[in-house]
């Protein structure tokens, strides 16, 4: 999908703020850090829609980005990012929970981890969230350009089974620097719509 038309609707915090109309939404979650930024960026084909951070987990808000008034991408804030306080990572846990659980409009949520490292726990809670609440989830591992081709498989097995993934959600081989997985990715997005 070549995609020429990006605009960041709104930065959310309540319901109340979500755009209206009803459009197809893909949440992205993922750990400070992990290439939430880049990936978004790759898909588009832009170079800094999403702002790439210097500072991980400073977004507090859900940034809704409308892709050629086709859906939206919905950017979380990363987790896992040790100098958040409690109470700012409750208010996090909050935000995102009543968003996943409430919004009719989210299809499927695209969780990037790092084909490098096993899932953090931090990324296995997340997935057994969305499987409790039966959210489509689409798994990007991300950062294969950083591990020889030949461990590819053996990586992929590893985060399959961290996150105990159920059949029906994917997973794509991904690099934002080389651009592999950017189709399948897509494919995949555009199953749900
Ligand atoms: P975010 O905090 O999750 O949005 O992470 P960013 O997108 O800002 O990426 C964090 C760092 O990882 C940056 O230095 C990126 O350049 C790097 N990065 C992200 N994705 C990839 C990738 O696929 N390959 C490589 N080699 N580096 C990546």
């Amino acid at each position: 999908m070549k995609v020429n038309q990006v605009e960041l609707v709104i930065s959310a915090v309540r319901p109340e703020q979500y755009p209206e109309g009803d459009l197809p939404e893909f949440a992205l979650a993922g750990r400070s850090n992990v290439g939430k930024s880049s990936f978004i960026n790759k898909m588009i084909g832009r170079n800094s829609m999403a702002r790439i951070s210097s500072k991980p987990g400073k977004t507090q808000t859900l940034n809704f980005y409308k892709i050629e008034e086709t859906l939206y991408y919905v950017d979380v804030p990363g987790y896992g990012y040790a100098k958040v306080s409690k109470k700012e990572r409750e208010a996090w846990g909050k935000m995102i929970e009543t968003y996943i659980t409430s919004r009719d409009q989210l299809k499927a949520v695209i969780l990037i981890v790092d084909l490098r490292h096993p899932p953090t726990n931090d990324d296995v809670v997340m997935y057994e969230f969305l499987k409790h609440y039966g959210i489509p989830c689409i798994v990007i591992a991300t950062k294969a350009d950083k591990i020889p081709k030949g461990k590819w498989q053996k990586h992929l097995k590893v985060t399959k089974d961290t996150l105990q993934m159920d059949q029906e959600d994917e997973l794509v081989l991904f690099s934002s620097e080389t651009g592999l997985g950017k189709d399948k990715a897509w494919s995949a997005i555009k199953s749900f719509y």
